[in-house]
């Protein structure tokens, strides 16, 4: 598969997307080149499911600057229903409890902004899902 890096980019940080290793299998997010675990080159699209469970958390009390308005705020270890794991912030927890195990739901968010240029960066979050 040959396709321009620029537009595999976009692709890739745009949507709730990853990539499968044809050689041993393994799911990568965000998509690499080279498979680090078989060194193989070819992978397969796959769609990750948009639900998924905590498998752990901690909240964040005292954040990187361009966080510091949101503080606590909660980054976990999400385990989406295909089993891959991920690393990500939970958003809108105010006065919400969080526990290990609780359902949430892959949101499309504002990761920070850059006050300098003006550059938004955007990404993926969870959300509790009830
Ligand atoms: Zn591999």
């Amino acid at each position: 598969m040959s396709v321009p890096k620029t537009w595999r980019g976009e692709k890739y940080r745009y949507r709730l997307e990853a990539v499968k290793c044809t050689g041993c299998g393994k799911t990568y997010m965000p998509a690499r080149a080279v498979c680090p675990e078989c060194g193989s080159r070819d992978f397969e699209d796959i769609k990750l499911p948009a639900e998924g469970k905590i498998v752990t958390y901690s909240m964040v009390h005292v954040g990187p600057a361009q966080m510091q308005f949101e503080v606590p705020y909660a980054v976990a270890i999400i385990e989406l229903e295909n089993g891959l794991r991920l690393t990500t912030q939970i958003v809108d927890t105010q006065n919400k409890e969080l526990k290990i195990g609780q359902k949430v739901r892959m949101v499309f968010r504002k990761i920070q902004e850059d006050g300098k240029t003006g550059v938004i960066g955007y990404g993926y979050k969870a959300m509790l899902a009830e």
